[in-house]
């Protein structure tokens, strides 16, 4: 039998919405640009009959721009490296910082116990994938970077987790920025730096026989940034038995570095165009909303404040449906867990196994892994509601994540289709019954 929602789908108008938000980028939480992202999606979903839409303000979020960033080795060789300014990171003065390099570890705060980071500018490994076997405790929230500021550091440098002339900054700022300058280096860079302070991966400790010698850095930071006030777009179909039981979907439509076409336009059109399907179908029993949400990369910022918002109905809610990272890659994910906010959260374990039931159905597989950090799952898995979270790239192994590459070319139009039409009879299915 034909699913009742497949024929209603359409890969090349999903394509279009891709199209549509990537021309915005960047689409920096609480700027300009992200405003028009949300009012995009807000008069894609006014089309679609039956559906009522609004627009939620979500304040207190930085409000970023870069402009230019540098970063030269002074000594004891001179040389010039890739930067980028990490997303929401404070300027340096107009002459730019001149400081000494420290090496941070793996960032956490015992790493610099008994060090002096006054003055420094630190660099710190990025963080690493957790796998299936690695079961150990989640520890401190990698985000948290307020400590090195308050700690007196002049400068903070990650650089990439995976080898090739890629810049990518896998952490970033929180809700309201940092004051402290932040530079994104490649993996290359990172490796040069340590190797400058005997700071090696190949040799153990106490092999290496030369002496360690001061590494300095010229940083300059060209940013602005100040509060501001990002847009959640919530969309309803009512429901009409049980209109207080709620099945939601949420992806986030804003973006860090580059494009941002499968991080995260394409889960935005994947929204757009189950929307579109379920409208079509419904209504159903039960109330359905669209909800696509202002400042993922600072943290999950726009998924929190419309859980906070909306705390008292998500208590009934039955079902949600987070996208992030779809149109590329070679399998399909259901999240089993992840770390949110320095605690590691699960997902609905009789959830993900009823989409990936349907998705059988349907002639597509999905496969369970764990990842190292929630995207906007993590709001709803704390506030208890029941959460699947579907990626198709799973973020530690790819590669253009947060850079420029993330283009159109790089999402798989019928992908957007073969997701859309999971969500569309999962969501049929769970709001029809
Ligand atoms: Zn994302």
């Amino acid at each position: 039998m034909e699913p009742i929602t497949r024929s209603k789908l359409s890969a090349a108008d999903a394509m279009k919405h891709v199209r549509a938000l990537t021309a915005l980028a960047p689409r920096h939480a609480a700027t300009p640009a992200e405003h028009r992202a949300a009012d995009y999606v807000a008069s894609q979903l006014r089309e679609i009959d039956g559906l009522s839409v609004a627009i939620e303000e979500v304040p207190r979020l930085c409000e970023w721009y870069e402009h230019d960033a540098r970063l030269r080795v002074v000594e004891p060789v001179q040389r010039e490296l890739t930067a980028r300014a990490i997303l929401g990171c404070g300027p340096t003065p107009e002459e730019g910082i001149t400081a000494e390099l420290m090496y941070g570890g793996r960032g956490r705060p015992e790493d610099y116990a008994g060090q002096e980071l006054r003055g420094r500018i630190i660099i710190h490994d990025p963080p690493r994938a957790r796998t299936l076997d690695n079961q150990v405790a989640p520890g401190h929230n990698q985000r948290d970077l307020h400590f090195v500021q308050e700690a007196g550091a002049a400068g903070l440098i990650e650089y990439a987790r995976l080898p090739g002339n890629i810049n990518q900054a896998p952490l970033l700022a929180p809700r309201e920025g940092l004051d402290l300058p932040c530079a994104g280096i490649t993996y290359e860079d990172g490796q040069l730096l340590k190797e400058l302070l005997r700071e090696w991966y190949a040799a153990p400790k106490g092999i290496v026989a030369y002496e360690p010698m001061p590494v300095k850095l010229w940083m300059w930071m060209d940013v602005t940034k100040q509060l501001g006030t990002g847009h959640n777009v919530v969309s309803e179909l009512r429901g009409t038995e049980h209109p207080e039981e709620i099945v939601l979907m949420v992806a986030h439509h804003d973006n860090a570095f580059g494009p941002g076409a499968v991080d995260n336009a394409a889960s935005v059109a994947v929204v757009l165009e189950t929307a579109k399907a379920v409208a079509a179908n419904g209504p159903y029993a039960r109330t359905v909303r669209f909800v696509t949400v202002t400042g993922e990369e600072y943290g999950q910022v726009g998924s929190s404040s419309y859980v906070e918002r909306h705390r008292e109905e998500l208590a009934h809610a039955k079902a949600c449906i987070v996208l992030d990272l779809v149109g590329n890659g070679d399998k399909l994910f259901y999240i089993t867990e992840s770390i949110y906010d320095g605690q590691l959260i699960r997902n609905s374990e009789e959830l993900n196994h009823r989409i990936a039931d349907v998705a059988e159905e349907l002639g597509y597989l999905i496969h369970p892994t764990l990842l190292e950090f929630a995207s906007d799952d993590g709001p709803f898995v704390a506030a208890g509601v029941p959460t699947t979270y579907l990626s198709r790239c799973i973020s530690n192994s790819w590669p253009w994540l947060h850079t420029d590459m993330d283009d159109n070319d790089a999402v798989d139009e019928n992908d957007l289709k073969v997701v859309s039409e999971i969500c569309a009879e999962s969501i049929a299915r769970l709001a029809g019954e």
